[in-house]
């Protein structure tokens, strides 16, 4: 078994059906098991002009090989009726999901970069992944809850909602904003 996180994104059509619904694909699957799930957040768009983001992060007990995992997020991703539009990089989309860390490995396959790219520049990535693996390091060690203090703000904010609906909010958990503004 091993231990990997998956950020969840989305910001076209309905982000919240679109984030939930990859959470229950990801229950579905066989080979995986969802062991924790963050609360959702809306974060300011890195790329062109487009709304808002709608992000979370996923805890997965799994033992899929890295390019079947990412086979199957690719699947959930077409579920969703992603359309990836050629020539524009980080472009709005109605689901993203990415492999942020594989337990404490480092892949570099055609396809796949494990830790992702980009991790430990995005706040909108890191936040939601601390939330749920607060101990989790970069392979060489250094603990990811570090670098995400270390950001400037990113316009990052948590919501009172979980990404998964069936765990209710604590007393005063997260903020007052809601998912619906
Ligand atoms: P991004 O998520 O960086 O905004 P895309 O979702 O459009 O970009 O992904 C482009 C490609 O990135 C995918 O086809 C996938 O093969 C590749 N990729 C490389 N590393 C990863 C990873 N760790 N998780 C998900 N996709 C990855
Ligand atoms: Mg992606």
């Amino acid at each position: 078994m091993t231990r990997v996180i998956v950020g969840l994104g989305a910001n076209l059509g309905d982000p919240v059906a679109a984030l939930r619904g990859a959470l229950a694909g990801l229950r579905a699957a066989d080979g995986v098991e969802v062991v924790a799930a963050s609360h959702l957040y809306v974060t300011a768009p890195v790329g062109p002009p487009q709304p808002d983001y709608l992000n979370a992060a996923v805890a997965l007990e799994t033992v899929l090989a890295p390019l079947d995992l990412l086979a199957l997020l690719h699947a959930l991703e077409a579920a969703a009726r992603r359309v990836r539009v050629r020539g524009v990089r980080f472009g709005p989309r109605t689901l993203d999901l990415d492999i942020l860390l594989w337990d404490g490995a480092a892949i570099d396959l055609p396809g796949l970069v494990v830790p992702h790219p980009r991790l430990v520049e995005r706040r909108f990535a890191l936040e939601p992944l601390v939330e749920i693996a607060p101990d989790a390091t970069l392979p060489d060690g250094t603990p990811l809850a570090g670098v995400c203090a270390a950001l400037p703000d990113q316009g990052v904010e948590r919501l009172v909602e979980r990404l998964d609906a069936t765990m209710c909010c604590s007393h005063g958990e997260g903020r007052s904003r809601t998912a619906e503004g």
